[in-house]
């Protein structure tokens, strides 16, 4: 299977998890992602009051180049339970499969965590010793919301959702 194929396999297998899961589970499992959207949001935030727009089109978004593997299961999986449609175009490589000419399709509290949690030099040098804090403590919140997910479904839904049943099952998402 190419990306494409893998993408949507991989979506529709998303489903099939969701419909199986029993109401505890899917009540608890809300809760984290409710959790999970809130820390992104407001990891976004922090960065944005640094100015990030302006550094991020300085610099025409050199980091999401290649960034087919950031989006994992359990943030695709949150699009799925908000009843947000995903699409994504592989055929663009090597600019992210999610990206345009206006940036991410995904606000952020719906983008990948990998993509949130990342700060490149240039906006690492403007934040406050006070926002790195903010940022580890969001990081951590996020990394807890895996963990826990990934505990509640049985899944690892930390996992690349382009490597989720294939080389997934032995990966060890970074939480
Ligand atoms: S998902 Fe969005 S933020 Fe992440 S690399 Fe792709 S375009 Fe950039």
């Amino acid at each position: 299977m190419d990306d494409q194929q893998v993408w949507h396999h991989n979506t529709d297998r998303i489903k099939g998890l969701l419909a199986v899961l029993p109401a505890g589970t899917g009540l608890g499992l809300t809760q984290l992602l409710s959790r999970y959207r809130k820390a992104k949001e407001a990891l976004a935030a922090v960065v944005a009051e640094v100015d990030a727009a302006s550094v991020c089109s300085r610099c025409g978004g050199q980091c999401c180049l290649n960034g087919k593997y950031r989006i994992n299961v359990l943030d695709a999986l949150a699009h799925t339970t908000a009843d947000i449609a995903l699409s994504a175009d592989f055929s663009q490589k090597p600019v992210c499969p999610y990206g345009t000419d206006a940036g991410c399709i995904m606000e952020p509290g719906l983008r990948p965590a990998d993509c949130v949690m990342f700060i490149c030099d240039a906006i690492d040098r403007k934040l406050s010793p006070q926002a790195r804090l903010i940022l580890a403590a969001g990081e951590e919140d996020l990394r807890d919301c895996i963990r826990k997910a990934s505990a509640l479904t049985g899944e690892p839904l930390g996992t690349p959702l382009l490597l989720w049943g294939g080389k997934s099952d032995t990966y060890k998402p970074k939480v």
